[in-house]
């Protein structure tokens, strides 16, 4: 093991036994591993252009063609991907009851389908679509399904995938024929917060209550660069809460740091679990042995 990693790794560990009532925000870089792309690079800065804002989506019925066409390429990439090694070592941190929340920037549900229970996803999730006029919701894959046979030449193309299920397609999509609200004819939508929308404030509400009960941050694979992720890094600091980051690159709340370790996520998460898993253990074995003397001690006292 790199001896960066091992440092981080154990350096978690302790931060983790210090604070063992966690909250917990993640974002793109703890999906990478798992095949999703992300936008930004080690700067924080995007690498690609950026994703549709809520406003051009619902203004333009030629931004929503673009968007359900390159969707019909590009979400494959989100539905066969599978949970990496930080989702299932954050799973782990859950089951030994070090997480108060886990908040997810992430749409793409592999933290649920790791094995984590208490996860908010703040920015919705992206295998659900809602009508954005009588709230009618249906499975993504049922909606891409309609589409692919509404529009047979478009399912037939390929291209690179790109974030959030999307694909670097340029063609002309003025043929393109989205599927809209069965029950309404309303326009359909991810149930996702883009860019221009803000989280549903019983979200908020729910990832703040989480703050109040844990006794540090630690944000996982994010450069808080989002602002409904950032705002809770402010909040925690006012609180007076310790706030430690694990990313491969520089975050937007690098001046409230506690601890900074710019690492591979994967495996400083596996060797801080281990760790932790470790000295669980070993706390098993003195509990049990001490418990163990303490019967052995009140069997002779009885016997006297
Ligand atoms: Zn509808």
């Amino acid at each position: 093991m790199q001896k960066r990693v091992a440092q981080a790794g154990s350096e978690l560990a302790l931060f983790i036994e210090q604070h063992p009532r966690l909250w917990v925000i993640t974002g793109a870089g703890v999906s990478t591993d798992s095949g999703i792309p992300d936008y930004r690079d080690e700067a924080g800065q995007w690498k690609r252009p950026p994703p549709v804002q809520h406003g051009d989506f619902m203004a333009s019925p030629s931004v929503r063609q673009r968007y359900w066409a390159r969707a019909l390429v590009g979400f494959q990439a989100l539905r066969e991907a599978r949970p990496g090694g930080a989702h299932k070592a954050l799973a782990a941190l859950e089951a030994m009851g070090f997480i108060e929340r886990l908040v997810t920037q992430n749409v793409d549900r592999l933290h649920q389908r790791a094995g984590s229970r208490r996860v908010i996803d703040l920015h919705g999730r992206a295998d659900l679509v809602k009508c954005m006029s009588c709230g009618y919701q249906m499975m993504r894959h049922a909606m891409h399904s309609e589409m692919a046979r509404m529009n047979p030449a478009f399912a037939a193309l390929d291209a690179t995938h790109a974030p959030d299920g999307d694909a670097d397609l340029e063609t002309d999509f003025s043929t393109f024929r989205v599927f809209d609200c069965p029950r309404c004819h309303g326009i359909l939508k991810p149930d996702v917060v883009y860019y221009g929308d803000v989280v549903p404030v019983e979200r908020r509400l729910a990832a703040e209550a989480g703050l109040k009960n844990a006794q540090a941050v630690l944000a996982v694979g994010t450069s808080l660069m989002v602002f409904s992720g950032y705002r809770f890094c402010r909040e925690a600091h006012a609180m007076g809460l310790p706030i430690a980051s694990l990313s491969l690159g520089v975050t937007r709340a690098d001046a409230l740091l506690a601890h900074q370790w710019r690492a591979p996520l994967t495996p400083v998460l596996a060797h801080a679990v281990e760790l932790l898993a470790a000295s669980q253990r070993a706390l098993d074995t003195q509990g049990l042995s001490a418990s163990q003397n303490r019967q052995g001690a009140s069997r002779s006292s009885g016997s006297a």
